[in-house]
């Protein structure tokens, strides 16, 4: 029988790869870190390029991973060791509690209204609060909360709180459960840990956490979503109604622009025009990214946007205007200065490797790039392939990818991984 595949990371290029080596007929072990599935498609509300509905994509996809019987799935997993080779990699995994039955739970919410320990909400960006347990956001898959025991009252001087369970007419909730780990033998590995938005670092000259109108593009995809913190209320984060608005397209922070920048921000002009019709908002555009410049189709879709699209040659600054509540945007452009007024402002963001792209990078000393993603010895020939032999990286875990190509590079791993089981009788 063909040996077992392990799939790290259950964004879209991991479920992807695990459906294609399932319906090979191979067992697949797909391990995600977090307690849901999806990756950071699940954050989107609309898809580019052609706007559709992002969890209408995806739902069915999580549905089908979670449903198959090839697919072991394993949420709040950790990768603990890998040793060996291709066609014998041991790894030892680590499975965090989550402290509630996924048999008995309906997901009813019932639990975290209970509780009494609020946290910033990673998930949302930090833009809202989450309960000590909770799932990430409505709709989430599996739609079944955990327990963060760093912040649960049982686990920080308070053993006696049981709110959570009290509230659950399912008896779902289990305090005894605990950490479990086992091992696997497989013969080869998928990464597909993905990629982390540049957050933060560098954005304070662009006012970001100084002007309640400026967002990160990871805020503003979660702050248009349906499922949202304002359920998909386009305001500034102190709840005021903007009157203008902007966008500045190459990263203002670290980490460099990918075509995924111009991408999101033609989405986000389809999210303004939406929701703030009467609003035409400005576009700073770095000269060299201009239509004329780059004739690929994502920087020729800016000839026919509804904004002004303004081409900087030098990057725009950011200032805080009297009232603190809006922004002043001054360039240069090839035609003289240029200056505008927002109350809201979109920040481009960079694609980084996530933590546990540069942590599997190192784990098993796959080379990498300047930026630290995982480099392919043939890019030409297959993107996917990695300096070790039957560990090949998929998706974001090779560079900022869109999700079109991050699901081609999936089967692209799948099909090596078939073609050395063939070759190896593995
Ligand atoms: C603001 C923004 C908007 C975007 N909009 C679009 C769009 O409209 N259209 C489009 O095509 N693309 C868009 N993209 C790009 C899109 O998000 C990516 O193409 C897609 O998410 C890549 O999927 P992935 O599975 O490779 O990585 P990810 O989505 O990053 O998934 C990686 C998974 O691995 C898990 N993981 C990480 N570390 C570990 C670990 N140590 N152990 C186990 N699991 C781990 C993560 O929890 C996650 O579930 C956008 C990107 C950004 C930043
Ligand atoms: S644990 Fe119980 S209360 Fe909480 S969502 Fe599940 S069924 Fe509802
Ligand atoms: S035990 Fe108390 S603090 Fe912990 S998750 Fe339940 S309600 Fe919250």
């Amino acid at each position: 029988m063909a040996a077992d595949v392990l799939v790290i990371g259950a964004g879209v290029t991991g479920m992807k790869a695990s459906l294609l080596l399932a319906l090979a007929g191979r067992h697949v072990h797909l391990v995600e870190n977090s307690s849901v599935i999806g990756g950071r498609l699940i954050r989107c509300e609309d898809i580019f390029p052609a706007m559709e509905c992002a969890t209408c994509m995806v739902s069915p996809m999580q549905q089908d991973v979670l449903r198959n019987d090839l697919i072991n799935v394993v949420t709040l997993g950790d990768i603990l060791s890998i040793e060996g080779s291709i066609g014998d990699f041991r790894i030892k995994i680590s499975k965090r509690a989550s402290c509630v039955d996924p048999v008995a739970c309906i997901g009813c919410a019932e639990c975290w209204n209970a509780c009494p320990v609020e946290i910033n909400n990673e998930f949302e960006e930090n833009l809202s609060k989450r309960k000590a347990i909770s799932v990430p956001c409505a709709g989430a898959l599996p739609n079944v909360p955990w327990i963060d025991r760093e912040h649960c009252l049982r686990w920080n001087g308070d053993e006696n709180c049981s709110l959570c369970a009290e509230a659950c007419v399912f008896a779902a909730v289990d305090y005894s459960e605990e950490d479990s780990q086992f091992e696997i033998t497989v013969s080869d590995i998928i990464l597909s840990t993905g990629f982390q938005p540049s957050q933060g670092e560098g954005f304070e000259k662009f006012q970001w956490g100084i002007c309640p109108g400026v967002f990160t593009a990871s805020e503003f995809e979660r702050y248009y979503s349906s499922n949202g913190p304002t359920s998909g209320e386009l305001v500034t984060k102190d709840g005021l109604k903007p009157e203008s608005a902007a966008i500045i397209v190459h990263p203002c922070g670290t980490g460099s622009y990918s075509n995924i920048n111009t991408m999101y921000s033609l989405k986000f002009l389809h999210y303004l025009n939406e929701k703030l019709p009467d609003i035409r908002p400005v576009v700073f555009l770095d000269a060299s990214y201009s239509p004329d410049a780059l004739e690929d189709r994502y920087h020729l879709s800016w000839k026919n946007v509804e904004a002004d699209v303004v081409l900087y040659t030098q990057t725009p600054e950011v200032s805080t205007v009297s009232d603190g509540k809006s922004l002043s945007i001054t360039c240069s452009t090839a035609e003289g200065n240029f200056s505008a007024k927002a109350d809201l402002l979109v920040l481009g963001t960079s694609m980084l490797p996530s933590t546990g792209t540069s942590k599997f990078i190192e784990l098993l000393g796959i080379e990498c790039s300047d930026d630290g993603f995982a480099t392919s010895p043939d890019p030409e020939l297959s993107s996917v392939m990695t300096t070790v032999p039957g560990v090949f990286a998929a998706g974001c875990t090779g560079g900022p990818l869109d999700i079109a190509s991050s699901v081609t590079e999936a089967a692209a791993a799948v099909g090596r991984v078939l073609a050395d089981a063939n070759r190896g009788g593995k």
